[in-house]
């Protein structure tokens, strides 16, 4: 059987080719695009994300600007922060970085950016109407499993997609998302029974447990498509890729697979909303 390879990389350039020329476009209105990122303690893992994400922004011309708060910050500390950054006329997203320390109210955080400035999907209203249907910015990572699916023209319609994880940033939206396309969606998380028989059923698999290797091969539905959301330490997908490569027709790689396309449309959504503000 002849193999699809979903380049997410590849994917993820032709995003930022277009959003370059879109970027010089909001240049000549005298506007430059602005995400904020807000990272609270020392985590070196989400510091590395967050430096990512910052960079990722300077290479197409969106501004970053970078808050680090100390470790002891409080709730209402963060909250005032995100206040300002909603107020301010210059920054069109905002992103927290999570998780954030334990201490912190981190629902109560997300909460509090406002809806036209949720780039990264994390509000309880943007996901809710992402869910019906007509969300500006779903979080990020189901944006760009879609993204992919749409780039490579993998039907949707009809087909049965087994979700595996339903985490608010993840699992669920990108269930949401493909029952929106007409799929036909079974979300499983860790109390579902006959996990390997429900996975067995689907045309379209997507791994969002967050557990290395975890899908295995014989689960795999011959000409099953999977996007792996999974990253787990050592550069491993939720997938077990080698195993389930066999019976797939598609599959994304980890590295390269659905990571850079979510940072993609993160970019995408910082400059979906500076346009919103200078073009209506
Ligand atoms: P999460 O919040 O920890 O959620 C994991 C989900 O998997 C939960 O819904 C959990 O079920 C379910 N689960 C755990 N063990 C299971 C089992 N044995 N059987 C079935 N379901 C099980 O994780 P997340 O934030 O959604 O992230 C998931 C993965 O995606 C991770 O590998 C993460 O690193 C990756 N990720 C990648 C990107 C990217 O840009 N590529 C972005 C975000 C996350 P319960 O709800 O019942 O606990």
């Amino acid at each position: 059987m002849e193999k699809l390879i979903l380049d997410g990389t590849k994917v993820a350039e032709g995003v930022k080719a277009s959003l370059k020329e879109r970027v010089e476009e909001l240049k000549k209105k005298g506007k430059t695009p602005c995400l904020a990122t807000i990272l609270v303690g020392d985590d070196p893992s989400s510091e590395t994300y967050v430096r990512m994400k910052g960079n990722a922004c300077q290479k197409i011309g969106i501004d970053s600007k970078r808050i680090h708060l100390p470790e002891e910050t409080t709730t209402e500390e963060l909250l005032a922060v995100i206040d300002e950054l909603n107020e301010d006329e210059k920054v069109d997203g905002i992103l927290l970085q999570h998780p954030v320390p334990s201490h912190v109210d981190e629902r109560a955080a997300f909460e509090r950016i406002d809806i036209e400035k949720d780039v990264d999907g994390v509000t309880s209203f943007g996901y809710g109407q992402t869910a019906l249907g007509f969300g500006k910015y779903p979080s990020c990572t189901p944006a760009a499993i879609l993204r992919i699916i749409d780039d490579y023209e993998i039907p949707v319609k009809g087909k049965h997609a087994v979700v595996i994880g339903r985490s608010p940033i993840l699992g669920k939206p990108v269930s949401a998302l493909l029952l929106n396309r007409d799929a036909t969606v079974t979300t499983c998380h860790s109390h579902t029974q006959n996990l390997p028989d429900i996975v067995k059923q689907a045309d379209i698999v997507i791994a969002a447990v967050g557990r290395p290797e975890f899908v295995k091969g014989d689960w795999i539905k011959k000409g099953a498509v999977i996007l792996d959301a999974g990253y787990n330490k050592g550069n491993i997908g939720d997938v077990d890729y080698d195993a389930c490569y066999e019976n797939a027709s598609a599959i994304t790689p980890v590295p390269g697979g659905v990571g850079p396309v979510t940072i993609s449309m993160l970019l995408k959504h910082t400059v979906d909303a500076a346009e919103e503000k200078t073009f209506n």
